[in-house]
């Protein structure tokens, strides 16, 4: 059974500790994708509490290798992908996971240079003979692919499986590595940090359920905001909003903005144009509100409800509450 190393980070983008107390929902998910491929183990950067180990154990992690030092949260990205060839080669593994946000990523296509190991993002599914699935061309295709390397790296997007513990949870072990940093890792140096605005919505790339809203909403955010709050959602955005300065950039969907790959996409006065498609089309259920009936986005629903979406939301939002309470 080959040995899959995990990567665990536990330092926020730019080095700043994460604020859950927990393993987040897309480490437990790696963790449960791993133990289908092989045996898990942790490389786990940053502070080490005992909720996440006994967490770890309770995914199936009999082995820890733990890393606090302090190049990994004072410059960008280098030390964690040195970190992670580290931890790799420590237990000699030829399969390693991250997650697949564009740190991640860069992280991910480091440690493989390290490892001379092939790399693969944007994964939705992983066989146990290591074939990779992943969606291509702006989403028109999806492939199967794997690396012809002995070693191999998979960047694998959120929500694409349900994250199961283990039955048999162990205590791990931990190990502290101690990684020799090159010249290299110290290159980009964080000198200030500003904590991005709270809030109680889930984070977009790892929500089970996205309500996104486009150039229909007109400058009115509100409807998609109070569908989102009802269904306890996260907030996305096609680029048309974005650039119109209704929402954050950051919420943009599609090809130059997130993928994402909830449960349930719901597009909210949006046209569905193929470089949005490519950010969301791999949601497992996409419901469309649009008003227009030839819309092209109704190609991609599985559901679509041709209205008004500020007469249709509305009455969604409603209706949820009156079936909660
Ligand atoms: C290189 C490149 C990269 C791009 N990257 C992205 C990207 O990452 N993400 C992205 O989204 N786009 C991207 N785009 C832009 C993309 O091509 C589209 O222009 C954009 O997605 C359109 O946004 P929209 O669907 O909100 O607006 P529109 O195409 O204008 O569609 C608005 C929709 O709202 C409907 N509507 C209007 N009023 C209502 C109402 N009251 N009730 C219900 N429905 C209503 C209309 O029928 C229409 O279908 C990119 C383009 C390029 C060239």
């Amino acid at each position: 059974m080959s040995t899959v190393v995990v990567f665990i980070d536990r330092l926020n983008d730019g080095g700043a500790e994460v604020a859950e107390t927990g393993l987040s929902k897309s480490s437990r998910e790696l963790l449960t994708l791993a133990r289908g491929v092989g045996e898990p183990v942790a490389a786990v950067a940053g502070a080490l509490s005992d909720v996440v180990r006994r967490e770890l154990g309770e995914y199936g992690v009999q082995r820890v290798l733990h890393s606090e030092q302090a190049e990994l949260g004072d410059y960008l990205v280098v030390p964690k992908a040195e970190f992670l060839a580290e931890a790799a080669k420590a237990v000699s593994a030829t399969v390693v996971l991250t997650e697949n946000s564009s740190e991640a990523k860069e992280i991910a296509a480091r440690a493989a240079l390290l490892l001379e190991a092939g790399v693969i993002s944007d994964v939705i599914g992983l066989t146990p003979e290591l074939q990779a699935e992943k969606s291509v061309l702006a989403g028109s295709y999806l492939v199967s692919v794997g690396v012809s390397s002995a070693g191999s790296v998979f960047a694998v997007k959120g929500n694409i499986l349900e994250a199961l513990p283990t039955e048999n949870p162990a205590v791990p072990e931990v190990q502290e590595l101690s990684v020799e940093f090159s010249a290299a890792a110290r290159g980009a140096r964080i000198v200030q940090r500003t904590a991005r605005a709270a809030s109680s919505r889930p984070e977009l790339t790892e929500a089970r359920i996205v309500v996104a809203g486009g150039r229909g909403l007109n400058g009115d955010f509100a409807p998609v905001e109070a569908l989102a709050d009802a269904l306890g959602a996260a907030v996305g955005a096609s680029r048309a909003a974005t650039d119109a300065g209704w929402i954050d950039h950051s919420l943009q969907v599609g090809q130059t903005g997130k993928t994402v790959s909830p449960q349930l996409y719901i597009s909210v006065g949006i046209s569905g144009a193929i470089q949005q498609k490519a950010g969301m089309q791999t949601s497992k259920l996409i419901v469309a509100v649009n008003k227009d009936p030839e819309s092209p986005v109704f190609e991609i629903a599985d559901l679509g409800i041709v209205g008004d979406l500020f007469s249709v939301l509305p009455q969604a939002v409603e209706e949820i509450k009156r079936r909660r309470s």
